[in-house]
């Protein structure tokens, strides 16, 4: 039943979120892709892909409001929406500024209300609708040097699961997808010493690929993942932690 159904994949352009809405058209859904500023890659992404963009700030409400509704008129009412823009702005704690603070939490957690906020009734109304969100595996475990973000990406959890149960009498889903360490520009970005040594900790023995993290969506995505809600999915090559 994918098809012709509208997914709105925030940070659609680049990364694990391009895979994720390369796999959501592979499936027949209507993908639009949302970005931030980096417009040279979201252009040649919708040249590669034919997959419409908007360009707008997942952190800032009225910005969201325009580009949800934008969509909404030239796409369709969005049925699935894959929370995934994030950013890091690592540091320790004792030393990181308040704006590389506030950067990190209005980009990846400030953008559960304003991505879903303006959406959310036209899904209840409707009776349908899938919302999967990115967090991270330092998220749930917590990582030196990312107090921001681990933060950040622990709330989204209790987001999904509090969203989950006031809306899963209307037909929603909102669950969690946790991902390891995945070959993506925010990854390489690490100094490859410091990236060697995370992949020896994981026991699969390498970075995950963006199109890991795409399936799972495209499962959380489908009329059959229609009984997993409030849940967190964990994939990150085996990484165990307590
Ligand atoms: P990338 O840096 O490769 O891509 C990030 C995407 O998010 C880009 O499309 C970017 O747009 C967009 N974006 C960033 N800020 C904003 C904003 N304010 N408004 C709109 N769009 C924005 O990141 P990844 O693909 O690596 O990460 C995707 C998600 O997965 C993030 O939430 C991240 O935290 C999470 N994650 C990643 C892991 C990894 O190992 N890579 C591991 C665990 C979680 P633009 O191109 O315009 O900059």
């Amino acid at each position: 039943m994918a098809q012709g159904r509208v997914a709105l994949v925030t940070g659609g352009t680049r990364g694990i979120g391009a895979a994720i809405s390369k796999g959501l058209q592979a499936k027949g859904y209507k993908v639009a892709a949302n970005y931030g500023g980096n417009d040279e890659a979201a252009q040649a992404f919708k040249a590669e892909t034919g997959i419409p963009v908007f360009k707008f700030d997942v952190g800032d409400l009225a910005s969201c409001e325009a580009g949800i509704k934008a969509i909404e008129s030239e796409v369709g009412p969005i049925e699935v929406l894959v929370n995934n823009a994030g950013i890091t702005r690592d540091g320790a704690f004792h030393k990181m500024t308040f704006d590389k603070w506030q950067a990190v939490i209005k980009t990846n957690l400030d953008s559960m209300f304003t991505c879903t906020r303006p959406l959310i009734e036209g899904m209840r109304n409707r009776g349908f609708g899938r919302i999967i969100i990115i967090s991270s595996i330092n998220g749930q475990k917590g990582q030196a040097g990312q107090t921001n973000y681990s933060a950040a990406k622990a709330g989204v959890i209790g987001f999904a699961k509090a969203l989950a149960q006031e809306s899963a009498s209307k037909g929603i889903t909102v669950n969690v997808i946790a991902p390891g360490y995945i070959a993506t520009d925010m990854v390489m970005a690490v100094p490859e010493e410091i990236r060697n040594k995370i992949i020896a900790t994981i026991p699969t023995g390498r970075l995950g690929k963006a199109e890991e993290i795409a399936h799972a969506v495209e499962y959380l995505a489908s009329d059959e993942a229609g009984f997993i809600n409030g849940s967190t999915l964990t994939v990150n090559g085996g990484q165990h932690f307590v």
